[in-house]
C-alpha cells in the first residue's frame, strides 16, 4: 500500500536556532501523541538540516531540503548538491516547488537534471506541480498539470518513478487561504492516477503517494486527506506551528 506522507515545508523562515526549536517541539508531540502510520517529513533551509536530522527521531521523522543543485558538483558557487544533502542524513528533496519555477526560473530541463542527481544520491524528490489561477479559470488544468508530469518524472523508469512522491500543488491556493474544494483536490489526484496508469500501468500508479498542497490547515486537512486519491500534504504556513503540523498529521 502507499504510504501516507505530511512533509512541512519552512521555505525561508526560521533562524537555525527557531529551527532547532520547532524540530524538537514537532519530534516531541510525535513521540508522544504518535502520529500513526503517517510519513513524517520537515523541509527545512540547507543551514538547519544536519542540526534537524540531530534533532528528530530519524525512524520516525524525515528531513527534507527544499532544493538541489542540477550539477553534480564543481564551480558553481552557492549551489548545494545532491550528494551533499544526501551527507548531512537529509532523505528527501522537495523539487519543482511553484516559487522555485516562478522566482529562479526552473525549467523541465532543469528539474530533470535535479530529479535524476537526488535519485542518484538515493534521497526521494517530492515533485511538485500545479497549475496557476489563469489555467484553472479556462479549465485546463488537468491537461496543464499532466504535461507538468510528462517533461519531468514520467521521462523516469518505471523503477525510478516508483521512488517519487508528488505534490499537487495548486498556485492560486498556495500561502492564500484559499484551498482547493475537497472535490477540486480529488478529481486531479485522481486525474494524476490515471496518467500515472497510462505511463507505467496500474501497479505503479497505486503504489505514489500524491500529496494535497496550499493552504492546508488543522481545519480543512480531515477534509481533504478522506479523499481515496489524497495521500497526504505538503504544508507550507501550518508547518511553522508544531501544534498545528501535528493536528495536520494526525487529521488522518
Ligand atoms: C507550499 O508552499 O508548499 C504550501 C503548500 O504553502 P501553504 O501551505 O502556506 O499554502
Amino acid at each position: 500500500m502507499r504510504k501516507k506522507v505530511v512533509a512541512g515545508n519552512w521555505k525561508c523562515n526560521t533562524t537555525v536556532q527557531e529551527g532547532v526549536e520547532l524540530a524538537k517541539a514537532v519530534n516531541e508531540l510525535v513521540a508522544t501523541e504518535g502520529a500513526k502510520d503517517v510519513v513524517v517529513v520537515l523541509g527545512t533551509p540547507f543551514t538547519h538540516i544536519t542540526k534537524v536530522v540531530e534533532t528528530v527521531d530519524n525512524s520516525r521523522i524525515g528531513v527534507a531540503a527544499q532544493n538541489c543543485a542540477a550539477e553534480a558538483k564543481g564551480a558553481f558557487t552557492g549551489e548545494v548538491s545532491a550528494a551533499m544533502v544526501k551527507s548531512t542524513g537529509a532523505g528527501y528533496v522537495i523539487l519543482g516547488h511553484s516559487e522555485r519555477r516562478e522566482y529562479y526560473g526552473e525549467t523541465s530541463e532543469i528539474l530533470n537534471k535535479k530529479v535524476a542527481l537526488t535519485l542518484e544520491n538515493g534521497l526521494t524528490p517530492i515533485y511538485c506541480c500545479g497549475e496557476p489561477l489563469e489555467i484553472r479559470e479556462a479549465g485546463t488544468q488537468k491537461e496543464f498539470v499532466i504535461n507538468q508530469l510528462k517533461e519531468t518524472v514520467f521521462k523516469l523508469s518505471a523503477d525510478d518513478f516508483k521512488k517519487v512522491i508528488v505534490a499537487y500543488e495548486p498556485i492560486w491556493a498556495i500561502g492564500t487561504g484559499k484551498t482547493a474544494t475537497t472535490e477540486q483536490a480529488q478529481e486531479m489526484h485522481k486525474d494524476l492516477r490515471d496518467a500515472m496508469a497510462a505511463q507505467y500501468g496500474q501497479e505503479v500508479a497505486d503504489e505514489i503517494s500524491i500529496l494535497y498542497g496550499g493552504s492546508c490547515n488543522p481545519k480543512n486537512a480531515n477534509e481533504l486527506f478522506a479523499n481515496p486519491d489524497v495521500d497526504g500534504g505538503l504544508i507550507g504556513g501550518a508547518s511553522l506551528k508544531a501544534d498545528d503540523f501535528l493536528a495536520i498529521i494526525n487529521a488522518y
